[in-house]
């Protein structure tokens, strides 16, 4: 089965699992696995902070990074469609008493700091106390600019408010805008990041920041039962995923843009789609109809590739993806547009 849904449904390779049962392990808890130290430390020093703490998941380390950076009754600014606000089960209001702020997107995933800048509230018994602004990179497979996270900093600077990147896929930003990590989340203060996406660890996210900060974070994990024991055999995947994974998200971008290309020429011959440019390793498609949509999706399915039914479809390519296979994705696409 060829699976389009996301980039979060690639399995470890046998490389990948060779390196997990072999990493010298011991209690995380108690600080003593040394697979685990030697990757935070890894990936602190690639991103340029201090410190940094592996989590299960990229919700939980942006949960950790919104608990550590506000109090109960904070408020944080965020987008409507950004993962912290939308997809994140509402966590920082539920477990945090964190109040969030949303903000229209702009359409290249960016916010209108104008409009942000407006909604920072003064301080008054009335509101809540605004703490932090909380951005994502990328944003829908989109490379957020570099300038307007310049100039987020700049807006925090001038209000005394922390900044958090939800940085999902940053490597795949990375890659795609050829600067480095350190590079990308240089103006924020915490960072988090999944290896469970583009990169195929089967679990494990980080989050990087100061030294206090990424203390604070780990008490706030214990608590939320994300203490993990011999978690070495996570790290050493994600230590693999750093080796061998990264420069290929260059593949996914290049099997992204065939996709495009070869979607755009059935619609271009008719088929009864628009398909947006591709980001990353992300193209979506929009059908004239989510009858269409559901018709396409089982018509595909029998042909052993699996995609969602939504009017706007969202096909990421990732590890599992080769080029051939995407020459088959567009042959399976171009016979069931034809039966709409
Ligand atoms: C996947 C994702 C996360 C975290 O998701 P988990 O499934 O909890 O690891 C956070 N932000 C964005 C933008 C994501 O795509």
């Amino acid at each position: 089965m060829l699976d389009l849904r996301s980039d979060t449904v690639t399995k470890p390779t046998a490389a990948m699992r060779a390196a997990m049962a072999a990493a010298p392990v011991g209690d995380d808890v108690f600080g003593d696995d040394p697979t685990i130290n030697a990757l935070q430390q890894r990936i602190a020093k690639l991103a340029g902070k201090e410190a940094a703490l592996i989590a299960s998941s990229g919700t939980q380390t942006n949960l950790l990074a919104l608990l550590s950076h506000c109090q109960r009754g904070d408020e944080y600014l965020v987008g409507q469609e950004y993962h912290t606000y939308r997809y994140e089960a509402g966590g920082a209001a539920v477990l945090g008493g964190i109040v969030p702020q949303p903000f229209e997107l702009e359409a290249d995933g960016t916010l209108n700091l104008t409009q942000v800048e407006k909604r920072i509230k003064p301080d008054d018994p009335h509101f809540p106390i605004t703490r932090l602004l909380s951005l994502e990179n990328t944003h829908t497979g989109k490379v957020i600019s570099q300038d307007f996270m310049l100039k987020a900093r700049k807006l925090c600077n001038k209000h005394g408010l922390k900044l958090h990147l939800d940085g999902a896929r940053i490597f795949n930003a990375c890659v795609a805008s050829e600067q480095s990590l350190a590079t990308l989340v240089e103006p924020f203060d915490s960072v988090s990041i999944c290896f469970s996406k583009g990169l195929g660890t089967p679990i494990g996210s980080v989050l990087v920041g100061s030294h206090k900060l990424i203390e604070r974070a780990r008490r706030w994990r214990k608590m939320l039962g994300g203490g993990m024991r011999q978690a070495g055999i996570v790290a050493a995947a994600m230590d693999y995923a750093l080796d061998h994974h990264l420069e290929r998200l260059a593949d996914d971008h290049r099997h992204a843009q065939q996709l495009h290309d070869g979607l755009m020429q059935l619609s271009q011959n008719g088929a009864a789609i628009t398909v947006e440019p591709a980001q990353t390793n992300m193209v979506y498609l929009n059908y004239n109809s989510t009858d269409d949509a559901q018709k396409v999706s089982t018509h595909l399915r029998e042909q052993g590739i699996i995609v969602g039914a939504g009017q706007r479809l969202r096909l990421v390519t990732h590890l599992d993806i080769s080029s051939q296979d995407i020459e088959r994705v567009i042959i399976a696409f171009d016979q069931a547009l034809k039966l709409l």
